[in-house]
């Protein structure tokens, strides 16, 4: 163990230039040689202004742009790469400041503990070591305080456990009785000394004549140079390292990201919920978006099943502007099957049978029972599409006899199964011709689900009957629509397909569902739009109130660069609050969702009985997910803004 391994830090022509402005530079240090040895404790002596923070900065790594060389143990400060540099200063380097630099969020256990915290030691590990350091430097009592609780010498000794906590060579004091007064000075420096007697290299800044007096050597600065270095004592022993303090390789870990900003998020409580409030917002209208989506989906999906048989396809004559305008070719006349089209229908494969549908509309109609009269504005023919659970009472006939709506049955009778079997007369306009046919009552047609025809008089006639009806008047009528009857609900739509292929259109229910699919695709579209916007200005909200937090914690950055954190380990605290506004975004969101869709539910419930909005799960899951991609994105640009922070402009931010 020669003279050579105690010598643990070399300083040669080591010159420092500011830049101010684009041209001017002033110079802070010139031609600096020093050689600094374990054991030692070195007052750096000089007025204010002398350089003597600038020469500590370079010492403790926070600045490496200086001409000349700085080496630590025999390596070149220049030659360190970021990550070596940093791990320089979190185990080898102990700051002390003037200001203390405490964290005001934390409690001085924390403040004390987080050095370790960048090692990623265990928690216990860490607590135990925190408490150890602060307890020899007399602070048993005020381990849970929060630093502006403490006294100027409180404070700064608690600046100093954080310094000693990971066991460092060197120890370096800017000033650190420069804010104390002479009896609480006394103390610091005392404690000071008890640590250089262990044998580390201790660096003390100061302008006062009396701290020199503890020290072993005395180097006097002056306008940026060195006029003098003298050795007042022998240099203390150094005594191997302390035994039991993990300097662990490994660094903050994403748990104690979490705990930093979590900390730091309940410091700012109130602003992070509004913040959340204003994230989910946009979240809440993705998820009621895709479930009203969803809910109008399954409710046509349940009455085309309700109201639709599966086995029947129903098909139409093609007319010229029905591709165009669903709409205009649904009221527009009728295009009439030939008997070739009926044919060529009738022999496609899987087809089972084949029933031919006509509809009249009859301003003038009625229905004659006894001496009731009751407006009827429609005759339709009775096919297979029509489902049972439409028939009420009575049978639906299979070739004389028909099915009378229930609001003609109400108009004849409170009790409609005595109606079944009734003879009624079926009086209407058909072109120039009057037609009045006597027939019987077979069944009652009430309308399930949402009716829109509860309150109009129609029937169904067979197309049999209707054809023998008319034909007494030299009437002949063709179908004007075709339904086919397939064995299989996969062969129907095979059928649909082929039917389609022939140039045949399908059924105007299905030309109604199209244009109301084509509707509701708007109002997706616009609700996506205010989602869009809302998911926007959340993300731009989360963006500005990251940078606010960053400005605010400018200090706070500066202190664990210091004391060794990494830009990564920075860059992750952020991070970590980015992701923790999200998840509350996204939570917030999910309750409000649910609360809105129950109301909803509950209103359209009431008007309509049935349910609009389908929350499905999954939507939650997906709610959280975008919440939290959405505020990440966000939190990058603020994330890397506190990363790239200079240290040292940093820890002079008020
Ligand atoms: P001391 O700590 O001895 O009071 P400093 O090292 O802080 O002195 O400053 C030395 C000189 O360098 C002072 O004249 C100061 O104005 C100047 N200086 C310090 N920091 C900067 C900077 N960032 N830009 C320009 N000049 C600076
Ligand atoms: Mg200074």
């Amino acid at each position: 163990m020669g003279d050579n391994m105690g010598k643990i830090l070399e300083l040669k022509n080591v010159t420092k230039d500011y830049k101010i402005g684009k041209k001017a530079k002033f110079r802070a240090l010139t031609d600096v040689d020093l050689t600094f040895e374990k054991g030692e404790l070195v007052s750096i002596l000089g007025e204010s202004g002398s350089g003597k923070s600038t020469l500590m900065n370079l010492i403790g790594g926070l600045d490496s742009d200086f001409s000349g060389s700085i080496k630590i143990e025999g390596k070149d400060i220049h030659k360190y790469k970021e990550k070596e540099l940093d791990k320089y200063r979190k185990n080898k380097i102990g700051f002390i400041f003037q200001s203390f630099n405490l964290i005001q969020h934390l409690s001085i256990i924390d403040n004390v503990a987080i050095a370790m915290t960048l090692s990623n030691v265990t928690k216990k590990e860490r607590i135990k070591r925190a408490e150890e350091v602060l307890i020899e430097l007399g602070l048993k009592d005020h381990l849970h305080k929060k630093p502006n609780q403490l006294s100027g010498g409180q404070k700064q000794r608690v600046a100093i456990a954080r310094a000693l906590m990971n066991d460092p060579e060197i120890i370096i004091a800017d000033e650190p009785t420069g804010a104390l007064d002479s009896e609480t000075s006394n103390q610091i420096l005392k404690i000071i000394e008890e640590i250089a007697k262990k044998g580390k290299l201790i660096i003390i800044v100061t302008h006062s004549e009396k701290v020199s007096s503890i020290s072993t050597r005395v180097v006097r600065i002056s306008d940026g140079r060195i006029t003098k270095d003298e050795r007042l004592k022998e240099k203390y022993k150094y005594i191997s390292a302390e035994e039991g303090v993990s300097k662990a390789k490994q660094n903050l870990s994403i748990f104690s990201a979490m705990k930093i900003s979590l900390n730091n998020m309940k410091e700012k409580l109130t602003r992070n919920i509004l913040v959340s409030i204003g994230a989910s917002i946009g979240i809440m209208s993705i998820i009621i978006m895709l479930s009203i989506g969803q809910g109008v989906e399954n409710y046509i999906i349940e009455e085309m099943n309700e109201k639709v048989n599966p086995l029947v396809i129903e098909v139409n004559m093609p007319s010229e502007n029905k591709e165009e305008n669903p709409m205009v070719a649904m009221m527009g006349e009728p295009v009439y099957f030939e008997e070739e089209n009926i044919e060529e229908l009738e022999s496609l494969e899987n087809v089972k049978a084949l029933e031919k549908g006509f509809s009249i509309t009859v301003p003038t109609g009625k229905v004659v029972y006894e001496e009731k009269a009751i407006s009827t504005q429609a005759i339709y023919t009775i096919s297979s599409a029509i489902v049972d659970s439409e028939i009420s009472h009575g049978e639906r006939p299979n070739e004389n006899g028909v099915v009378i709506s229930s609001y003609i049955a109400k108009n004849i009778s409170d009790d409609f199964d005595s109606l079944i079997g009734k003879e009624i007369e079926v009086t209407f306009q058909y072109g120039e011709k009057l037609i009045s046919e006597k027939t019987t009552i077979a069944a009652i047609f009430e309308e399930t689900g949402i009716g829109m025809n509860d309150n109009i008089g129609y029937i169904y006639a067979t197309y049999q009957e209707l054809e023998k009806m008319l034909q007494k008047y030299n009437i002949d009528i063709s179908p004007s629509v075709i339904y086919l009857v397939s064995d299989t609900e996969d062969n129907a739509s095979i059928i649909k397909e082929e039917v389609k292929s022939l140039g045949y259109s399908g059924s105007m229910q299905e030309l109604m569902i199209n244009i109301f699919m084509d509707m509701l695709d708007v109002i997706t579209y616009v609700l996506a739009a205010i989602a869009g916007i809302s998911l926007f200005v959340s993300s731009i909200m989360i963006l500005v109130v990251l940078y606010i937090s960053v400005v605010e914690r400018t200090k706070e950055i500066g202190i664990l660069k210091a004391i060794g954190a990494r830009r990564k380990d920075i860059k992750r605290i952020f991070t970590t609050e980015a992701f923790l506004i999200g998840v509350a975004g996204g939570v917030i969101g999910v309750g409000f969702a649910t609360l809105l869709s129950f109301v909803i539910n509950q209103i359209v419930n009431n008007l309509f009985g049935s349910e609009l909005v389908a929350y499905v799960p999954i939507y939650m899951v997906f709610g959280i997910a975008v919440s939290v991609i959405i505020s990440i994105v966000s939190g990058l640009a603020p994330a890397a803004k506190a990363a790239k922070l200079d240290p040292i402009e940093s820890l002079r931010h008020e």
